[in-house]
């Protein structure tokens, strides 16, 4: 049988959040980190429309697109990049910039489609340390080497919610060695005011480069839109490895209304920030602490992970879907989405029932 290329075989394959309960029609998915409310009306008003065009290609210079992100974060449309996800994004960062004999760096509770998308170019990917759940920057610049071709740090980063400011991002992105691209995946940005994901720095640094995602505040997962900005030089790499087709137009049509329909992006951030606190608060006076969350999740911390397990059991049996993490090295934690204020009152209910039964 053929081989596939080195690398391949390294990789884990990815693994999303449980969606549904064996036996139980109603269960609520907080394992994903997807919008409790949904997506835009008029986003899904715009996917709708484009049903009568299925037969015609899509456009593959994503204009539309890019010029409505422009708008509504002041950004230059020529140095935006769309992607199938960020995902996709990573994916075409780490095939063209790193290969065999290249690192590619990122934090030990770091997002896993760094390490899964470094081993698929055939790069070796390597974690640095944390500090208590935060990315240490000081960390990361000793594990930068020679070889380094990529630094990628999700900020606020999944699935610990912490996040590092503005002055240790430029320390990071100042440090890094000049062969190397540092990579801010803002999957979370707009859950923290004022914070622009990274995009003053991507502009101002040539090594910068940010990514985004409709698939969290804008309730997109199931579409697939993610966009990147970074140096022209930068884009025009991505762009000449692309799939010249790899937005459809239902993707392209419904994140354009969903990024600037500016009043329902509002509300969800407002409602998360609101009940994020409560289900942060509500945990911790059950002895269930977590890291002060950025970002549409917490990361409730138990004694250790067998009691993290059986509270993950436990919430199964009430109906509620949450996402063990001991992938990403935290097998004490159960990271739970923010939902809805019924549901984040069903999931403390059901922390303060299994607290008390094994007292
Ligand atoms: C969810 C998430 C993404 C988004 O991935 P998409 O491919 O855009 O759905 C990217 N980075 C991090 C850290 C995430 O948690």
């Amino acid at each position: 049988m053929i081989a596939p290329k080195p690398g391949i075989m390294e990789i884990d394959p990815y693994v999303g959040g449980k969606s549904s309960l064996p036996g139980r029609v109603e269960a609520v998915k907080l394992s994903s980190n997807e919008n409790p409310f949904g997506a835009s009306q008029h986003a899904m008003d715009a996917y709708r429309r484009t049903s009568g065009c299925l037969h015609r290609y899509p456009s593959s210079d994503h204009h539309a697109l890019r010029t409505a992100i422009g708008e509504v974060h002041g950004l230059d449309p020529d140095r935006i990049m769309c992607g199938a996800g960020s995902d996709e994004l990573i994916s075409l960062l780490c095939n063209a910039y790193a290969g065999p004999g290249d690192e590619v760096l990122h934090t030990e509770h770091g997002f896993l489609m760094y390490r899964i998308s470094a081993f698929a170019a055939g790069a070796t990917p390597v974690a640095a340390r944390e500090r208590d759940r935060v990315t240490d920057v000081d960390a990361l610049l000793a594990a930068c080497s020679d070889r380094t071709r990529l630094v990628f740090i999700a900020n606020p980063n999944n699935p610990t919610g912490t996040m590092i400011g503005d002055e240790e991002l430029l320390r990071l992105a100042d440090g890094i060695p000049r062969h190397a691209m540092l990579v801010l995946d803002g999957a979370y940005a707009e859950y923290t005011d004022g914070f622009d994901g990274g995009a003053a720095l991507a502009h101002s640094h040539g090594c910068v480069f940010m990514t985004r995602t409709f698939s969290k505040l804008y309730g997109l997962g199931g579409l697939r839109v993610g966009w990147g900005y970074g140096q022209p030089e930068v884009i025009d790499v991505l762009n000449r490895t692309k799939g010249p087709f790899n937005l459809g137009r239902g993707q392209l049509a419904a994140a354009e209304a969903a990024v600037r329909d500016r009043e329902f992006a509002r509300k969800c951030v407002d409602e998360n920030a609101r009940m994020r606190e409560w289900l942060a608060d509500a945990l911790a006076s059950e002895g269930v602490p977590s890291d002060r969350s950025h970002a549409n999740f917490i990361l409730a911390r138990f004694s250790d992970a067998d009691e993290a397990s059986a509270c993950d059991a436990w919430l199964n049996e009430a109906g509620l879907i949450v996402r063990r993490v001991g992938s990403y090295g935290l097998p004490e934690c159960l990271r739970i989405t923010v939902g809805d204020e019924p549901s984040c009152r069903r999931v403390a209910e059901a922390v303060r029932a299994f607290k008390a039964a094994r007292q």
